[in-house]
């Protein structure tokens, strides 16, 4: 099956769907993009990458676990990786490739800021307890290590 097929086997099944079915399907579409996205990112040498512990599907399955890669650190950090997406921005006559490509544009910048927050999170946290290593990873000296 082509990629056009798949396509427009989707457009006439989410037009035959009862409106609400065919948004929760979409929605779950970003999910799985935000997921992928979360997972492709290259984590910020802080933090491991981040594991889904609640697995792939189900309730909480959206929340990412992130482990400070200090040996014997216990620090995790939780962030739910399915905030509700905002309006898509189309063009007028739009496809499904069109709609593809803008929830994974989407998914892509959700995901860039939630690494924002998490790598935020860590920095607070390797600020307190691991300053010594804050200071070698960015290489700049951290005021509570002299
Ligand atoms: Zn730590």
């Amino acid at each position: 099956m082509s990629e056009q097929e798949t396509v427009d086997r989707i457009n006439a099944m989410l037009a035959e769907m009862p409106p609400l079915a065919a948004a929760a399907l979409v929605q779950q579409w970003h999910k799985d993009a935000a997921r992928m996205g979360a997972q492709a990112l290259e984590p910020p040498p802080l933090m491991r990458a981040p594991e889904f512990p609640w697995g792939l599907h189900g309730l909480n399955a959206t929340v990412a676990r992130y482990e400070c890669r200090q040996p014997g650190c216990s620090t995790v950090y939780l962030e739910q990786a399915d905030e509700l997406p905002g309006p898509l921005t189309l063009p007028a006559n739009f496809t499904a490739d069109d709609v593809s490509a803008a929830i994974t544009a989407q998914a892509d910048e959700r995901s860039q800021l939630r690494l924002d927050r998490v790598q935020q999170a860590f920095t607070e946290h390797y600020r307190t307890e691991h300053p010594e290593a804050l200071e070698e990873i960015h290489g700049t000296p951290s005021p509570a290590a002299r």
